[in-house]
């Protein structure tokens, strides 16, 4: 994905283009997920931001060499980032390129649907399964704990399910995997396609 800029030395908040996705993810979900957790995360690091020697760079370079309470919340600002631009109430199917990666790489597209669930159902604790992809084009799926981002490993990230409890526990309690399974419904994979 493109390069995120401060503006002012400030990080602005993205604003969501949907207030509720289907009966995948409700209003009340969005509502304290994007108007309370991102936005206490986007609080943060711009009063963290100053004197910290990372002013003025892109947010992706902040998560690349932030410590501490700044990677936290630096992390969060673009895991939250790509996690909400990711999805639409009008999805675009998978398109002809990204599904010949994933077979490619995975054997077929129900197996890469099939890992990734699995991998975001056994993170334990707070975290994000990725889809990236490495330096040699290869496509790879990572389990990352709290507000890791693979961009800090070299990866070039493409798809992410938030599995902290914050994401789904308003709509789906503990089940987590279907959380994780109903996610396919919302993934707009002309975004995610972008991201290549
Ligand atoms: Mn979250």
């Amino acid at each position: 994905m493109k390069d995120i800029m401060p503006t002012g030395g400030q990080f602005t908040m993205m604003t969501l283009p949907y207030d509720a996705l289907g009966e995948t993810i409700s209003k009340q979900t969005l509502s304290f997920h994007h108007g309370k957790h991102l936005k206490a995360y986007v609080d943060n690091l711009n009063k963290m931001l100053p004197g910290s020697g990372l002013e003025g760079l892109s947010l992706q370079d902040v998560v690349r060499h932030a410590q501490d309470g700044l990677f936290n919340n630096a992390g969060q600002v673009l895991n939250h980032t790509m996690y909400f631009e990711q999805f639409s109430t009008a999805p675009h199917a998978m398109g002809e390129r990204m599904k010949t990666l994933l077979e490619r790489d995975f054997g077929s597209v129900e197996a890469f649907q099939k890992e990734f669930e699995q991998k975001g159902a056994t993170l334990f604790g707070s975290g994000w399964v990725w889809l990236s992809a490495d330096k040699d084009g290869h496509l790879v799926i990572t389990q990352q704990r709290n507000a890791e981002n693979p961009v800090t490993d070299g990866l070039q990230t493409l798809l992410t399910f938030d599995v902290w409890e914050h994401a789904y526990y308003l709509d789906y309690q503990n089940r987590r995997a279907d959380y994780l399974a109903a996610l396919w419904q919302i993934v707009d994979w002309a975004v995610v396609e972008n991201r290549l």
